[in-house]
């Protein structure tokens, strides 16, 4: 799977090339070096592993749960803040995809065997501010 076809993996590609943005400009330093960022990062990709729409999933802005706890909302949203405008010239494919990924602006169905396991027959409304 790729990019091209898979959404979760250009997901979480997106997540790390704008915290990578994110932490060059601000601590001169790779993500992997910088217990900040790595947080951050780590946060978001595990949101993102455990998301109950997985591939029929909107973009976490659209999303009518919101399942981000509100210090880690506020600590993503200054990284895609940042690192949104300068990603379009270093990673042009992956901003074509966001700008298509974005325009869903309600999660579809998907069959069940592609949820994550934790979640399986749970309530979204659950996983609010976990
Ligand atoms: S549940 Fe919503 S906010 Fe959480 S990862 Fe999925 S789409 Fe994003």
């Amino acid at each position: 799977m790729s990019i091209f076809t898979n959404r979760m993996q250009r997901e979480a590609e997106t997540i790390k090339v704008m915290v990578g943005i994110y932490c060059r400009h601000h601590h001169e330093l790779n993500v992997s070096d910088c217990h900040e960022c790595s947080k951050i990062q780590n946060y978001a990709l595990d949101r993102l592993h455990y998301c109950p729409y997985q591939e029929g999933k909107t973009s976490c802005n659209n999303c009518p749960i919101h399942c981000y706890k509100p210090s880690m909302k506020d600590e993503v949203k200054k990284v895609m803040r940042f690192s949104g405008p300068r990603m379009a010239l270093r990673h042009p494919i992956l901003t074509i995809f966001h700008f298509i990924d974005d325009r869903r602006k309600e999660p579809v169905s998907i069959s069940s065997s592609t949820k994550p396991k934790r979640y399986s027959g749970e309530n979204p409304e659950k996983m609010k501010n976990a």
